[in-house]
């Protein structure tokens, strides 16, 4: 018998598990530390993009097989230590993602009312560790700071009236805070310009038809259209939408201004965020930005910074800095111990992605493992978690927490989460 563990049951993990899963005489213990599966399915894909969200069906499958196993509410470095898991398996993957911010590292990053996308995100999709952000939402003005889809995701959500939250599930405290939010003019800033963006078109184009929110585009940072010739298909279609916004403002209440060559260089305010002042930039031959010298100011009590992830770094194992990902040779991190998906890669790739990077991790550990050293496996992790008191979630378990959130649902929405995993365990009785 092959035994592997695998941390995080998010997409890398069910991803690899589902591979992992067809072999023979082998058993999969896929852990989590929080009583739900799913990851940044469930986490960070925006509540008002259920299609994303319907991927989870194809994990429940791999959930369900009579080899894998969910391990909820275990946390790894807490209630089991990393090398235990490499003394138990055969096998360790760390698909533990990226849940933390690359810091901003500007004066003023670190005020009130300053949060990372991470927090915000978590805050809207109910993520327990952020259920109390109560971002401030009392003012006009709101800095958005990235050119990527979290960008997008949260200048969105910020924007929408609570009608075009139906049939999402974003979590009641959002949809209500939200609600009351005095918030009316949202500004996305890139330190680059529209030809450098990491938005996808789908999502770019959503800003288009919003109920009361516009985007706007000055035409003056759009470069000659003869030059999108030169992109690639997807930021053709994307920059298409920033020339279509430029070309047709639309007057409504909200408005999501695009501020292009625009770097953040301090966040200030009387105890809190009040203002970021920015400057602006030009590119270089190679496209980095720099400074011109001249700045301005936008009027903000709430600044999100969504610049791109990072994954914890974890005593013992190795790690690359620069990267913010584990320091790994193809997904082999040590002898027994391999990292996939964003933990692997870095921050980058849609959900998709992580499917043929499971899938490689998988055969690879296979190849490695051969028929397995007679560890002492699932059993061995049982005895060890008994021993200090600790109960894991079963799948079963998650189901019957599922149902609950089901059953609380709005009329026409998916689920309403549970925030707490307090209230998760409540379900379960235990
Ligand atoms: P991202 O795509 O890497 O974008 C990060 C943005 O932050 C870039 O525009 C980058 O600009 C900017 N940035 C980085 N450091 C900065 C700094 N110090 N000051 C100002 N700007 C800075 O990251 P993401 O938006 O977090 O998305 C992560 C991944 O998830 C991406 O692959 C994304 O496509 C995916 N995702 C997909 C969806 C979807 O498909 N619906 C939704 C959400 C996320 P530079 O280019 O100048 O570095």
């Amino acid at each position: 018998m092959r035994h592997v563990a695998i941390v995080g049951s998010g997409p890398a993990g069910y991803y690899t598990a589902e591979t992992l899963q067809k072999a023979d005489d082998i058993a999969v213990d896929v852990i989590d530390r929080l009583p739900v599966p799913y990851g940044l399915i469930r986490t960070g894909v925006a509540p008002d993009h259920q299609s994303i969200k319907a991927v989870s069906r194809r994990y429940e499958g791999t959930a369900m097989a009579d080899n894998v196993r969910f391990v909820g509410h275990v946390s790894v470095g807490t209630d089991v230590a990393i090398d235990e898991l490499v003394e138990l398996y055969d096998a360790v993957v760390l698909a533990t993602g990226a849940p933390d911010d690359r810091p901003l590292g500007i004066p003023g990053a670190d005020l009130p009312g300053v949060i990372g996308s991470a927090a915000f995100v978590g805050w809207y999709n109910g993520h327990p560790d952020f259920a109390d952000l109560n971002p401030p939402l009392g003012a006009a003005g709101v800095a958005v700071i990235g050119n990527g889809n979290v960008a997008l995701d949260v200048a969105r959500i910020l924007a929408k009236t609570p009608a075009e939250f139906a049939g999402s599930d974003i979590v009641a405290h959002a949809r209500e805070q939200l609600a009351a939010s005095a918030v009316r003019h949202i500004h996305i800033l890139g330190r680059r310009g529209p030809h450098q963006i990491a938005m996808t078109p789908k999502e770019l184009g959503e800003l288009g038809h919003l109920d009361r929110a516009s985007p706007r585009v000055d035409p003056a940072d759009l470069p000659p259209e003869g030059d999108d010739a030169l992109l690639e298909p997807g930021m053709r279609k994307s920059v298409t939408h920033l020339r279509s916004f430029a070309a047709n403002p639309v007057a409504k209440p909200v408005t999501i201004d695009f501020d292009f060559f625009a770097m953040p260089l301090a966040i200030e305010g009387d105890g809190h965020a009040e203002r970021i002042v920015v400057e602006r930039t030009t590119l270089d031959a190679e496209l980095r930005s720099h400074g011109t010298g001249e700045t301005y100011t936008i009027d903000a009590g709430l600044v999100i910074s969504c610049i791109g992830y990072q994954t914890p770094p974890v005593p013992g194992v190795p790690y690359e800095h620069g990267r913010g990902r584990f320091a790994n040779d193809d997904g082999r991190i040590l002898p027994g111990l391999y990292c996939v998906g964003w933990a692997r890669r870095g921050p980058s790739g849609t959900i998709g992605t992580n499917k043929p990077d499971g899938a490689r991790i998988a055969e690879m550990v296979l190849e490695d493992v051969g028929r397995g050293a007679g560890k002492a496996g699932r059993p061995g992790l049982d005895v060890l978690l008994a021993s200090r008191g600790v109960t894991p979630v079963t799948f079963a378990d998650w189901r019957r927490i599922e149902a609950a959130e089901v059953a609380a649902a709005l009329d026409g929405n998916p689920r309403e989460k549970f925030v707490s995993v307090e209230a998760m365990r409540e379900v379960i009785g235990r």
